[in-house]
């Protein structure tokens, strides 16, 4: 038996460590595109690109576990039938396959060379270099990575603008109310965010005036921003590209399509992490899950299957609670969940005092997702709450100095 694992970060990789812990005892390769040892992506935006950590790696010996690590070799092509992968270096028969290829940072169209991504080591490092105290640097885009980027930043001195298309910064993760309140960590900051501001090009060095310096961020207005460096933060696509022509089957978004068993469309194929959606019974809704925790429970769950492909009615279902953590301006921000626009919207706590406050998102009396900032107990009691469905009673829900798990209707 010879399972193949194409991706080698936190999806492929614990996969592997799980089909061990389990018991699989056969051939185990795991392929990875970088040429880096597999390492963790949160701390790249945190501790990296800070300078307190080189790297990220995960601290594992690969040749105790038995795991054939094959750096630097991209899977290029993939013949279910055959059960064959096709790779840079050549092709690999497998028995079954785990896709977790994960996901690439999305650039802007025509982004010069200059200006920088936040997805892999070298991207961290490269940005790590250029953020000296004083340097002025311009994030487009007020997600996730964009905070992050804009909060090392700032900690290490440099002058940072945030430009985002979108009237509210992390528009894409939160309704528009809860967002804004997230709008005064950046002043507070010093950080300048400029909100409903779309880039139109970005321009480098080699291609401005001569004694310019630097790059300058266009803006659809008109508006140039000067920059020593600039970084783009605007998403992430699953990284598929490469399985065009083999049949498996991707969703609208370009993701795998996995079943709840996290099975693909191809026999003995299955996918994991930021490249797969999978079918949420919990939530109604196809979910693809960008987010650490996600790579990590989804890699459990497809070690299992692969080992025991038991009757149909008798395969574990994937069905979590989404949970991820971002750390932005000195706050811990957790979210836990998954909330739809008919979703009522509760504030639990204040947003403007010291302590920490929380949005929680009930259908009827029952939470479905929970934010918590800088209050890491609310979010764990509300995850269990919400993977219980357990009712709330609202007023005490909304009140901070009540536990959360006290408000769970008896
Ligand atoms: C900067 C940053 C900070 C983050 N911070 C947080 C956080 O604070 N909290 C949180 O919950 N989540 C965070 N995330 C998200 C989290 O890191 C990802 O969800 C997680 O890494 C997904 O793991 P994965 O293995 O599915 O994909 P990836 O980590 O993308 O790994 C996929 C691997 O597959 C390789 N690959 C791709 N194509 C091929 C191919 N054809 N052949 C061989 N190999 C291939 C890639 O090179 C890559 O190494 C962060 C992500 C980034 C980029």
């Amino acid at each position: 038996m010879r399972i193949v694992v194409v991706g080698a970060g936190m999806a492929g990789v614990q996969t592997a460590v799980a089909l061990r812990e389990q018991g699989y005892d056969g051939e185990l390769a795991v392929l990875g595109a970088e040429p880096h040892l597999p390492y963790d992506r949160p701390p790249l935006s945190k501790d990296v690109l800070l300078g307190k950590a080189e790297n990220s790696r995960f601290e594992l010996d690969y040749g105790a576990l038995g795991i054939d690590l094959l750096l630097d070799r991209s899977a290029t092509g993939l013949d279910p039938d055959g059960r064959r992968l096709r790779t840079d270096a050549g092709e690999l028969d497998y028995d079954r396959l785990v896709l977790a290829t994960g996901a690439r940072a999305v650039a802007l169209p025509g982004q010069p060379a200059a200006a920088h991504l936040l997805r892999t080591h070298d991207d961290a490092v490269a940005l790590r270099a250029v953020l000296r105290p004083g340097a002025r640097l311009v994030v487009v885009g007020a997600g996730w990575i964009g905070a992050e980027a804009a909060t090392a930043a700032r900690t290490l001195g440099c002058e940072v603008t945030v430009v985002e298309a979108a009237p509210v910064p992390l528009a894409g993760a939160l309704p528009a109310e809860v967002a804004e309140l997230t709008r005064r960590w950046y002043a507070e900051a010093g950080v300048e965010l400029r909100t409903s501001t779309a880039v139109g090009g970005i321009v480098d060095s080699e291609q401005r005036l001569e004694g310019t310096g630097g790059s300058a961020v266009l803006l659809t207005d008109g508006t140039e921003l000067d920059a020593d460096a600039v970084v783009v933060g605007i998403g992430a696509r699953p990284d598929t590209g490469w399985l065009a022509g083999s049949g498996i089957n991707l969703d609208d978004r370009g993701a795998v399509a996995v079943d709840a068993a996290l099975r693909t469309s191809a026999a003995g194929v299955f996918a994991v992490g930021d490249c797969a959606s999978f079918p949420s019974a919990r939530y109604g809704v196809r979910l693809t899950v960008h987010h650490w925790d996600n790579a990590l429970q989804g890699a459990r769950l497809a070690a299992a299957n692969l080992l025991h492909p038991g009757p149909e009615a008798d395969l574990p279902r994937y069905d979590p609670v989404p949970y991820f953590w971002s750390e932005q301006f000195g706050r811990m921000v957790q979210y836990a969940g998954h909330h739809s626009p008919g979703d009522e919207l509760l504030l639990r706590g204040d947003p403007e005092a010291d302590g920490g406050w929380g949005a929680l998102w009930l259908r009827g009396e029952v939470p479905v997702a929970l934010l918590a900032v800088d209050r890491p107990r609310d979010l764990v009691q509300g995850r269990r709450l919400i993977e219980r469905g357990t009712p709330l009673d609202r007023s005490r829900a909304a009140d901070p100095a009540v536990p959360l798990k006290a408000a769970a209707r008896a």
